[in-house]
């Protein structure tokens, strides 16, 4: 309907004129009839129960009692919707009511306006008159003091103005519909108030039960159908990047469809209708969708939606997704009131999946924190390998960050040394550090928190310019802290710049803090492992025997030189018993152990001890030994230890016993002839005896050999501790042995106290490459000792021969000969068989010196014996080669 011009009559804001006097009788009982009547209205107006009741009520008052063509209310459009569709409500004398949707009427109000600017105080407005071809139309203001509700259009049959009282009656009319419709909206006011707070109270409790993002966006979607009497409700949601909506929730199409339908993200650009709601922040309302610009066709034929309203879901001033409302039956006129319930719902809504989000979110960061730490705490408990948990924890780090690069810088002699790294080399990093990472790193440690860039902030350009060489958008440091002291920094990288900075921040100086204690302990037990290993090895390498018990006696520690004292492997030893691998006799060969076990004795007093034994090995061998107790208390009374050391002095024993030996002998052998050159000379030289020639002769002789024996003895001294340091000089040359032997014979034969010597020579010389002198020293030996050590009348045999390129000689006797055991000791310095004794007692060092001289030229001596039956003494060297003229 367009409004008609607006005639002069009357003039709006004057009052209506009451020009009673110029009517009729009839007239005036009509007019009685039509105020009596006016009054029913009235009543009636005001027991309606709805404002459509109230304008119907209105519309055929202005048919039925007025005697209007046409009359049609026209609702007032909210003033913030002035495009909006408004009801109208029209009526001729012949058609039933109809009701409709359209646009309000421009220039409706305006022509309202003048009238509508000095309101009545609920009075009766005056119509605005105008004028068409073939009626009068009044437009009747429908208002209160507080209120425009609507305009009345009523149009009077014939061009004629209408009678004053009609207008002024109408008017009336249209103020009591006003009057009854500002009652109405209040009671309607009331009632939207309480169920709006029903409706809300309902959401709450339907979201406030579940924290659970998914069982939150199922119950709001099936609340706000039932509240609304929708027939489907649907939630999208934004996804992080804003361009999709995620299709979320949806309440009244089958599950399976619901399943299917959640799959597919949709495009923000072909969902029209959300994105007006999401850029304008409100509702969006679709009251006819077949027809509607803004609906998706396709879509609209696969849901049949009829009207549909589209809220924005909006929490903390994000925009989260959007609320969709629709009516698939039939349309629905959704009222003002309905979309501000349903922008209320969205709201509550909007807040509840704010928080099963911040929730979920929560959730799934402590999660991210406790694997990370479980991960961390299994690196610590599995190996403390240094190299191992600094690539876990760059692992971790990045994963939990989301970034791409990350690294852990060390403090290393006040330096940062990046030790590993994610996404990135060690070596790039440290390639880089001269041109700024270690600077990132370095202020994150200098700062002592954590320091975080991106290209938008504020940091030294240095800063942001190394992280673009680097290829990264964004950086976080935070320090590394033990409790004492910072070790370094953990660094992340981002490629594009994260989401939730002061989340992941929060995250990684967690984890950090983590991470450091893991990274100490590393450290300190690679620091222990090396000390252990370093111990150990002294242990091992030690000269003296280590053997540590536990407080139940049993082997914890053996080391090599305990292995070669008691003849037991420290595999086989551990776990022994020490009564089993060690332990202490005294010379008669008893066990000192059983009267006293010196461990158990130690672990009593925990006072060290000092035992000076023999033990026993495994193969029988007798050691002398020097073995130290000491008690080491440990930090758990079960970790008390006892630590003995053991020296084998054997060979220390037998250079003892050698020295006075050695002294001994020599005091004899040095007293024996001295004493005997002290008794010739002393009795030469006695005055006044002469003695016969033949016993001066015999006395000088006496002295003769005596001296001899003297200078052997002095000779072989020397002769032996220079063999020993290596400063004795052999005059090496070819020599035929033969001629030597037999002059060696002839010279011994002199010695021979009533022996036989037999010598068994070849004719071949026998030639070889030899010191003479040495070589018939060593022959004079042993036919010295063949004489020495067999008795009187026995033959004595030298032979030599030729065997290969090798010259055998062979020196025999008849001797008392040798036990086994005897064979290798009598060639050791000074060395003497026990229990032997001979006509003139020895130094021990003769066959020592021929060992020494035969070896010295590349030879072999031995000795063959059998107790009772005579000993052999070989001697082999080798032979010269025909064309060797001299020494080699
Ligand atoms: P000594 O000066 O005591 O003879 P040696 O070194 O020549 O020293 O000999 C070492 C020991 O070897 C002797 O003390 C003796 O017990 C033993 N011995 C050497 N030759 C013989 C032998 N022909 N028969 C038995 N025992 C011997």
């Amino acid at each position: 309907m367009q409004p008609s011009p607006t005639s002069s009559l009357p003039r709006p804001g004057e009052p209506p004129r009451q020009d009673s006097s110029e009517s009729t009788p009839l007239e005036a009982l009509q007019r009685a009839g039509r105020l009596q009547a006016l009054h029913e209205i009235a009543l009636r107006l005001s027991a309606a129960a709805s404002r459509i009741e109230i304008v119907e009520h209105a519309v055929r008052a202005a048919l039925e009692l007025f005697g209007a063509d046409e009359a049609t209310y026209i609702e007032a459009p909210e003033p913030a919707a002035q495009q909006a569709e408004v009801l109208h409500v029209r009526g001729t004398r012949q058609t039933p009511l109809e009701q409709s949707r359209r646009p309000f009427p421009a220039g409706l109000l305006a022509a309202l306006e003048p009238a509508a600017s000095e309101p009545g105080d609920g009075q009766a407005q005056p119509p605005v008159e105008t004028a068409g071809r073939e009626a009068t139309a009044l437009l009747l203001p429908v208002r209160t003091a507080a209120r425009l509700y609507g305009v009345l259009d009523v149009h009077l049959p014939g061009r004629q103005r209408p009678e004053p009282g009609l207008a002024a009656e109408l008017a009336i009319l249209a103020s009591q519909a006003a009057v009854a419709l500002e009652k109405a909206s209040l009671i309607e006011e009331e009632r939207r108030r309480a169920r709006e707070a029903t409706i809300l109270l309902e959401i709450a409790r339907a979201t406030g039960s579940t924290l659970e993002l998914h069982q939150v966006l199922d119950r709001i979607v099936e609340r706000t159908a039932a509240l609304t009497g929708a027939d489907r409700a649907s939630i999208l949601l934004l996804d992080p990047s804003g361009r999709y909506l995620q299709p979320s929730a949806l309440y009244g199409m089958d599950p399976t469809f619901v399943a299917a339908w959640k799959r597919n993200p949709i495009p923000l650009e072909r969902e029209p209708l959300s994105r007006a709601a999401l850029e304008s922040r409100r509702p969006v309302v679709v009251y006819d969708a077949l027809n509607d610009p803004r609906t998706d066709k396709a879509a609209v034929a696969l849901f049949g939606d009829r009207s549909l309203l589209v809220a924005p879901l909006i929490s903390r001033g994000q925009v989260l997704g959007t609320l969709f409302v629709n009516h698939v039956r039939r349309p629905y006129a959704f009222t003002a009131e309905d979309i501000e319930i349903i922008q209320a719902i969205a709201a509550q809504a909007a807040v509840a999946i704010d928080n099963a989000r911040l929730y979920e979110e929560t959730w799934r960061t402590s999660q991210q924190l406790r694997t990370a730490i479980e991960s961390i705490g299994q690196a610590l408990s599995a190996g403390f390998d240094l190299d191992a948990t600094l690539s876990l924890i760059v692992g971790v780090a990045a994963e939990i960050a989301q970034a791409q690069g990350c690294a852990v810088a060390l403090l290393e002699e006040d330096r940062l040394v990046v030790r590993a790294a994610a996404g990135v080399t060690p070596e790039t990093w440290n390639a880089g550090a001269a041109q700024g990472d270690s600077a990132l790193a370095e202020a994150a440690v200098a700062r002592g928190t954590s320091y975080y860039i991106d290209e938008g902030s504020p940091a030294p350009l240095a800063h942001r310019q190394f992280l673009r060489s680097q290829g990264f958008a964004a950086y976080l440091g935070v320090p590394l802290r033990t409790q004492r002291e910072t070790i370094g920094a953990l660094s992340v990288y981002w490629r594009a710049r994260p989401f939730e900075i002061p989340e992941r921040i929060r995250l990684l100086t967690a984890f950090a803090s983590e991470a450091a204690l893991a990274i100490g302990h590393a450290r300190l037990f690679a620091l222990a492992a090396r000390t252990a290993h370093e111990l150990n090895a002294i242990i091992q390498h030690c000269s003296d025997g280590i053997v540590v018990y536990d407080l139940e006696q049993r082997v914890r520690e053996f080391n090599r030189a305990m292995e070669q004292i008691s003849g037991w492997t420290a595999a086989e030893a551990r776990g022994r018993h020490c009564s089993e691998v060690f332990c202490h006799f005294d010379a008669r060969g008893n066990r000192l152990c059983d009267r006293g076990c010196p461990v158990q004795h130690v672990l009593d007093t925990r006072r060290a001890l000092l035992v000076q034994t023999i033990t026993v090995a495994r193969d029988g061998r007798r050691r002398e030994i020097e073995a130290s107790y000491t008690f080491v208390p440990g930090e758990d009374p079960g970790g008390s230890r006892v630590v003995v050391v053991v020296r084998d002095i054997t060979s220390l024993k037998e250079v003892d016993q050698l020295k006075s030996d050695f002294v001994s002998m020599i005091s004899h052998d040095l007293r024996t002839p001295l004493s005997l050159i002290k008794g010739y000379v002393a009795t030469l030289l006695r005055p006044g005896l002469a003695l016969p020639e033949e016993t001066r002769l015999r006395f000088l002789r006496g002295i003769d050999n005596a001296t001899d024996r003297l200078t052997r003895l002095v000779d072989n001294i020397i002769s032996a501790r220079r063999l020993e340091t290596g400063m004795y000089k052999f005059a090496l040359q070819r020599l035929p042995l033969t001629p030597l032997l037999r002059t060696a014979a002839s010279a011994a034969a002199e010695h021979a106290s009533g022996h036989r010597l037999e010598v068994d020579l070849p004719d071949d010389p026998l030639e070889t490459i030899a010191d003479p002198d040495e070589i018939s020293r060593v022959v004079m030996n042993l036919l010295s000792n063949a004489f020495k050590y067999s008795p009187r009348g026995t033959t004595v045999r030298l032979r030599a021969w030729a065997e290969g390129d090798e010259v055998h000689v062979t020196v025999s006797d008849q001797g008392r000969g040798l036990p086994p055991d005897q064979l290798e000791r009598i060639f050791e310095k000074f060395y003497r068989v026990p229990g032997q004794d001979a006509p003139e007692r020895g130094s021990g060092l003769g066959l020592f010196i021929c060992k020494r001289i035969v070896e010295a030229h590349g030879g072999r001596i031995w000795a063959e014996s059998a107790p009772g039956r005579g000993s052999t003494f070989h001697v082999v060297l080798r032979r010269a080669r025909s064309d060797t003229a001299q020494v080699a």
